[in-house]
């Protein structure tokens, strides 16, 4: 069996491969390894081997794991929450974690907001849903191309979570569909990237951060301009439930 350290060495490689083949540095994109369902060890060992950005996606799970690993390092770790979070968690959340990929309303974006200290800031992305998969979080964004009416309500949307004083509003976040073939995956990167370009343009405000890409595909997501990736089993093995 191959060790965390072997894993992560094969998805670095990767990660510059596809950087190469799309003209991009390695330096703008950074691997969150998804250690959910995986314990504090585990994470500990992939500290080890040299990775400082973890994603979760719940918070019960985290809220012991996570200050259970921060008392056995001295490494400053970012904490990403990439899963959904209900309105009425939105305190835990804050306080827990340093990123938020998947804010999908306004409500939500108020709620942390309002949770945050004073003076502290906390960087979030919008969850897009441009796929249109129905089991898919996020905002119904699939029509954006298609009907600018939902282009204005993602504008009007994402102008008031902009409003929202102590968030950092730094990009879109998406989950393709899974498929077998990556390339089928693409065109939903592509249009996250569209749409990103849409907004920054509309809003006056940039966007600079796409995260998108898991194990299957993040290799063409890279490709088509992620600057951060979710990749968890590529470097855990399965899930552990
Ligand atoms: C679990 C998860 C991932 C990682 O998926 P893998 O297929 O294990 O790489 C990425 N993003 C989100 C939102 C997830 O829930």
């Amino acid at each position: 069996m191959k060790t965390i350290a072997e894993h992560l060495g094969q998805v670095q490689a990767n990660i510059a491969d596809a950087c190469g083949r799309s003209g991009r540095s390695v330096n703008d994109v950074t691997l969150i390894a998804v250690s959910k369902t995986h314990p504090a060890e585990t994470i500990l060992e992939a500290i080890e081997a040299g990775v400082q950005h973890f994603g979760e996606n719940r918070v019960e799970e985290s809220q012991a794991k996570l200050p259970d690993v921060m008392s056995r390092t001295s490494v400053r770790v970012t904490w990403h929450m990439i899963g959904h979070v209900q309105s009425r968690k939105a305190k835990d959340v804050a306080a827990l974690f340093d990123i938020v990929h998947s804010v999908d309303s306004a409500k939500l974006a108020r709620r942390l907001a309002a949770a945050l200290p004073e003076g502290r800031m906390l960087r979030v992305l919008l969850q897009m849903n441009v796929s249109g998969e129905a089991s898919k979080e996020g905002f119904d964004a699939a029509r954006w191309q298609a009907d600018p009416a939902v282009c204005q309500w993602l504008a009007q949307e994402t102008r008031e979570i902009l409003a929202q004083p102590g968030l950092d509003v730094c990009g879109l976040m998406t989950i393709a569909p899974i498929v077998d073939d990556p390339e089928i995956a693409r065109p939903v990167f592509a249009s996250l990237r569209g749409l990103r370009e849409v907004l920054a343009e509309t809003l006056n405000h940039p966007l600079p951060h796409l995260s998108m890409g898991m194990t299957d595909d993040y290799g063409v997501a890279i490709e088509e301009g992620a600057t951060l990736v979710r990749v968890g089993r590529a470097i855990f093995g399965e899930r552990l439930r």
